[in-house]
């Protein structure tokens, strides 16, 4: 028997999970993952069916030192949810979702979707802060830190995580929280999947039972993308903003003779009673007559855009901070925009601060609590030839706007040079997630992923 065939007849003989090879039916549907153009092909993918089979099949990747990856909803920007001839400890299978609306708390299974669990806390008028896209898992997301409509009310997704299930490398399932491991639950809040795969996680909820927020699509000018930024900070904390700057997508709301023609197109969420938030996004309403105004009281789930089911883009991005988007800068993103035929391209601008500024730097691995934008640059390309241009703008474009700020957030990274993942944690934070990685995963089993070596610093 192959070496490939005793790995694999060992998972089905150890297993309860559903295990799929090379050549079985849905094989190829296993392994799609949201980006297009990363084609890996595993050897096995075990779409684990509860954290027994999550230990055996680390242990089984210990023996054979076969490569491990995990996937959750499988958005890494980077492909970290494959391999290419390893295994795929698939987590979609787990995604029980316990909501206990008296504690105000919820345990959530790792590989449960934001959208499915913010469906399901939305009809109890309860929610807890995930990101702007419901497909995205909640397992990378909130390893990464989580950044969403919800951020400058109730801060980063890790700072509603109240506790998690981990299988660390040694297939030991931990409890990580303020007092049981908490080196662990510090580095899982920020440090991805470095250090073990968690099976579940306890989140705290909020009561939103409804806001004012949806689509505002504004010409995008010099002046009313800097006033949109100003706005965005100077706005009460319950207001959370992501504005694109793009050419306008052919929506049937978009008027046909905009279609194409750079705008801000924006989402707002304003997490507070009807007539404060009116008041809120009053003045973003005054920077440009809108193109389109679709701001109401909604529930919260309803801001989620909704998605195509087989939507699989091929991206060049660039993640960054950025002090201030005041006129020159809002100039030069116009200038750069205007001069990209990709058919898709956007500037994404987050206002931060809030709730997610408030919490000490050092409390959590997710170290940018003093950022005040975040700023995500992005291509689509369609051909590989078209790669190297799209590259070569993206990474242009950023140069042009880089400020005092170095940071980058780990969960909008592609593939990183260990140079660029320690820009994601600056000062202390690298020391001390390398220290955890050491006690955690000594041997670096845990290294799809944007990865932090257990190496002596
Ligand atoms: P996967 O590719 O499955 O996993 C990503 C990484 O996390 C991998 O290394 C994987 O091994 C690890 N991992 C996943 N689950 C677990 C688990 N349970 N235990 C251990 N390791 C695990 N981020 C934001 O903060 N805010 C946003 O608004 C936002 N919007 C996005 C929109 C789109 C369309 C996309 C593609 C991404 C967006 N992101 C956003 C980034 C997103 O948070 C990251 O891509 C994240 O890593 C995706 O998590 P996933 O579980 O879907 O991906």
């Amino acid at each position: 028997m192959s070496v490939q065939n005793e790995v694999v007849s060992h998972l089905r003989g150890a297993l309860n999970s559903r295990v799929i090879v090379p050549g079985d039916k849905d094989y190829e549907q296993a392994r799609t993952v949201f980006y297009g153009g990363i084609d890996r092909r595993p050897q096995a993918i075990v779409r684990a069916a509860d954290p027994g089979d999550v230990a055996r099949v680390i242990l089984l990747a210990r023996q054979t030192g076969l490569e491990l990856a995990v996937r959750g909803g499988g958005h890494s920007f980077a492909g970290h949810s494959l391999s290419d001839g390893g295994i795929v400890l698939d987590l979609r299978e787990l995604r029980d979702l316990q909501l206990d609306p008296g504690r105000r708390t919820a345990w959530a299974g790792g590989g449960l979707t934001a959208g499915a669990y913010t469906k399901a806390a939305g009809e109890l008028g309860l929610a807890t802060g995930f990101g702007d896209t419901g497909s995205v898992g909640i397992g990378g997301l909130t390893l990464g830190g989580g950044v969403g409509y919800l951020v400058r009310k109730y801060g980063l997704t890790i700072d509603q995580l109240l506790a998690a299930e981990v299988v660390t490398a040694d297939g030991q399932l931990l409890r990580a929280d303020e007092d049981e491991h908490p080196e662990l639950f510090w580095a899982i809040r920020g440090g991805g999947g470095n250090f073990g795969v968690v099976t579940r996680f306890q989140f705290r909820l909020h009561e939103v039972p409804s806001i004012v927020g949806g689509m505002l699509i504004l010409p995008a000018t010099p002046p009313v993308i800097a006033g949109f930024i100003a706005a965005a900070e100077a706005a009460p904390e319950e207001l959370s903003t992501i504005a694109n700057i793009m050419p306008a997508p052919p929506m049937p709301m978009v008027p046909a003779e905009q279609h194409g023609q750079l705008v801000v197109f924006a989402l707002l969420v304003c997490a507070g009673q009807a007539d404060a938030g009116e008041r809120a996004l009053a003045p973003f309403r005054k920077l440009a007559a809108p193109i389109v105004d679709m701001l109401r009281p909604m529930t919260y789930p309803e801001v989620f855009v909704p998605e195509e089911g087989e939507y699989h883009p091929t991206a060049v991005a660039r993640t960054m901070f950025v002090d201030t988007i005041d006129r020159s800068r809002a100039e030069e993103i116009v200038s750069r925009l205007e001069a990209s035929d990709a058919p898709v391209r956007v500037a994404q601008l987050r206002a931060l601060g809030g709730a997610m500024a408030s919490v000490p730097a050092a409390a959590t691995a997710f170290a940018h609590r003093a950022s005040r934008i975040m700023v995500n640059l992005a291509a689509f390309y369609e051909s590989p030839e078209e790669q190297v241009e799209r590259e070569a703008w993206v990474s242009d474009f950023a140069a042009s706007l880089q400020q005092r700020d170095q940071g980058v957030y780990v969960n909008f990274l592609g593939e990183a040079s260990e140079a660029q993942v320690r820009t994601a944690y600056p000062g202390s934070t690298w020391d001390r997630l390398a220290a955890a990685k050491r006690r955690y995963d000594p041997t670096n089993l845990f290294r799809v992923n944007h990865n932090i070596p257990p190496a002596s610093p």
